[in-house]
C-alpha cells in the first residue's frame, strides 16, 4: 500500500440508512426512486421506499424558441437541456488530483445527466474544501480505507475512478462489490489480467463498466470517424499518429513502473492507439514496435521515453504512431486517403480546441479542408453517456473489453519492442468488435 493510501484520516459515514434517509430529504427520496427503477439491484430491496416513477421522467424536457436566423445560416445547436438534478445520476470522484479538479468536477456544469455527490480522497482538508465548492454533502466523503462504505450510500449510483493507473483494477473491484456502477480512467489497468479481474468483476456484479475514452464521443473525432468509415478520401490507406509531451518532476508517479504501468506509451501513446482503432473500428492483426529512452536522464529510470509502433490492419491499412515523454507537446493525426485528399486533426487529443486540417482535390485544385465543429465538454459528454447507459440499461459505447483490447495490444506492442519482431495479434472479423453503441440522442 502506498504512502498516500496511509495518510487518511478517517472520515467514516457510519450513520444508519435509516439516519440517512431523515437527514437526505426530498432529493434523497427521489434518487432512491430512480435508483431502484434503472437498477434493478439491491436498492430496490433494501429501501423500504415504493414511488412510482414515469420513464419519461428520465428524459429532459427539450425547450424550442423561434428561429433567429435566415435558413441559409448554419443551424444552431440544441440548447443545454438538463435533466431536473435531483433525477441526475449521482458520481463519487475517487481520486483528487488534477484531472478531477481541472476538468471532471467542472465538467459536471454542462452534465445534463449526472452529478458530483460524492468524492474519495486520502486528503481529507482538500476533500472539505472540494465538497464545499460543489455542493457536496461532507458526510459523502470517503477515504481509501472506508471506501467500501459507499455500498450504503444510495445517492452513489457511478463511481468515476480518477487514480493513478495500478489502482484502477483494485478500486474497480471494490467499486463494483459496493453495487456501483464503474466509470474508469484510461489506461484500464496496467496488465490485461488487471483488465480482465475488472470486466469479471463488474459482470458479477451486475454492473457496468465503461472506459473514459473521452475522445470517442467528441464529436471532431466522431466526424473523423464518419470520414474514415464512409471513405469520403478513399480508403484511409495510412495514418499518422503522435502524442507527445515534455515530462517534468522525474519523483511523479507517472515515471514510476509500479504505479503507471509504463511510461508514455500506456499514459499519452494510448490515444494514438486507441483513436486509430476507432476511427477504423477494425482491430489490428500485427505490430511492430521500438522503445527510446535518453540515457542517464532520470525521469527514465523506470519508464520508457517513446514508443514507435506500427498497427497493421486486416484492410491493409497501415497505422504509424509516435509517443513520446520527451518532446514538445503534439497532439495530432492524419488519415491519408487513397483519392482525392486527407484529413486529420491538430490538436487531436487535447481537451480543448481541437481542430480539423486537410486538404482536398475541387475540380482543377487542391483546397484546404478545415471543417469548424462546435466545441464541446468531453468530460461532460463522456459522464453523460455513461449516466445515459445506466438509465437506459445499455452497454457503454467504451466498455471494459475495449480497455481489455489496448492492454493486450500494448503489451504487445512491449514485447515487439523487447525481440525486435512483429508480433502478430488475434484477428477479428467485425467491425467495432469490442464497443457497445450510442444512445439515439447522442
Ligand atoms: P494526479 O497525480 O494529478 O492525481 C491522482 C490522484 O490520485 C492524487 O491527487 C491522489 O488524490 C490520488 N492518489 C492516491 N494514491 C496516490 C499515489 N500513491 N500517488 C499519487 N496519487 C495518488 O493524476 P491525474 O489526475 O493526472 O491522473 C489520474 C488518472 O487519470 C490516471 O489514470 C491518468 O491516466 C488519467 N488521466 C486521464 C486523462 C484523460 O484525458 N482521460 C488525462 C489525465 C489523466 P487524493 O490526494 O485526493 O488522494
Amino acid at each position: 500500500m502506498n504512502s498516500q493510501i496511509l495518510r487518511n484520516d478517517d472520515l467514516s459515514n457510519n450513520y444508519s440508512r435509516r439516519k440517512f434517509i431523515n437527514q437526505a430529504g426530498v432529493g434523497f427520496i427521489a434518487a432512491v426512486a430512480v435508483n431502484s427503477l434503472i437498477t434493478n439491484t439491491s436498492y430496490a430491496q433494501n429501501v423500504p421506499l415504493k414511488i412510482r416513477i414515469d420513464p419519461s421522467d428520465l428524459v429532459p424536457v427539450k425547450l424550442n424558441l423561434p428561429a433567429l436566423d435566415d435558413p441559409s445560416e448554419v443551424k444552431r445547436p440544441e440548447f443545454f437541456t438538463p435533466l431536473n438534478p435531483e433525477k441526475k445520476i449521482g458520481y463519487a470522484i475517487v481520486g483528487l488530483g488534477h484531472l478531477s479538479l481541472e476538468e471532471i468536477l467542472p465538467a459536471f456544469g454542462q452534465s445534463k445527466f449526472a452529478k458530483p455527490v460524492a468524492l474519495v480522497s486520502g486528503d481529507p482538508i482538500k476533500a472539505k474544501k472540494v465538497a464545499d465548492q460543489y455542493g457536496i454533502d461532507p458526510k459523502n466523503i470517503y477515504n481509501y480505507q472506508n471506501f467500501d462504505t459507499i455500498k450504503d450510500n444510495p445517492a452513489v449510483q457511478a463511481v468515476y475512478i480518477v487514480l493513478p493507473n495500478s489502482m484502477h483494477e483494485e478500486f474497480t473491484i471494490r467499486a463494483a462489490k459496493a453495487g456501483k456502477h464503474v466509470l474508469c480512467e484510461k489506461p484500464m489497468a496496467v496488465s490485461s489480467k488487471q483488465a480482465e479481474n475488472m470486466i469479471a468483476a463488474c459482470k458479477n456484479a451486475g454492473k457496468k463498466l465503461m472506459i473514459a475514452y473521452r475522445i470517442q464521443y467528441e464529436p471532431h473525432n466522431r466526424y473523423a470517424q464518419k470520414l474514415t468509415r464512409e471513405k469520403t478520401f478513399g480508403q484511409v490507406k495510412i495514418i499518422d499518429a503522435v502524442n507527445g509531451q515534455n515530462i517534468g518532476d522525474p519523483a511523479q508517479w507517472r515515471l514510476k513502473k509500479k504505479l503507471a504501468g509504463g511510461g508514455a506509451l500506456p499514459d499519452i501513446g494510448l490515444y494514438c492507439l486507441n483513436t486509430v482503432r476507432f476511427l477504423l473500428g477494425e482491430e489490428p492483426d500485427q505490430v511492430l514496435a521500438s522503445s527510446y529512452s535518453t540515457p542517464n536522464d532520470p525521469r527514465f529510470k523506470e519508464v520508457e521515453e517513446a514508443v514507435f509502433f506500427q498497427l497493421r490492419f486486416p484492410s491493409g491499412t497501415i497505422a504509424n504512431c509516435t509517443t513520446s515523454y520527451g518532446i514538445h507537446q503534439s497532439r495530432r493525426y492524419r488519415c491519408y486517403g487513397a483519392k482525392g485528399g486527407w484529413f486529420g486533426l491538430d490538436p487531436a487529443f487535447a481537451y480543448h480546441l481541437l481542430k480539423f486540417e486537410g486538404s482536398k482535390v475541387v475540380d482543377d485544385h487542391e483546397e484546404n479542408f478545415n471543417p469548424s465543429l462546435p466545441e464541446k465538454q468531453q468530460f461532460a459528454l463522456e459522464m453523460d453517456h455513461f449516466a445515459k447507459c445506466i438509465i437506459d440499461n445499455t452497454v457503454p459505447y467504451t466498455p471494459g473489453e475495449e480497455g481489455l483490447q489496448d492492454q493486450i495490444i500494448m503489451e504487445a506492442i512491449y514485447e515487439s519492442a523487447r525481440i525486435g519482431k512483429p508480433i502478430k495479434l488475434d484477428t477479428y472479423n467485425k467491425i467495432d468488435a469490442f464497443r457497445g453503441t450510442f444512445t439515439k440522442s447522442e
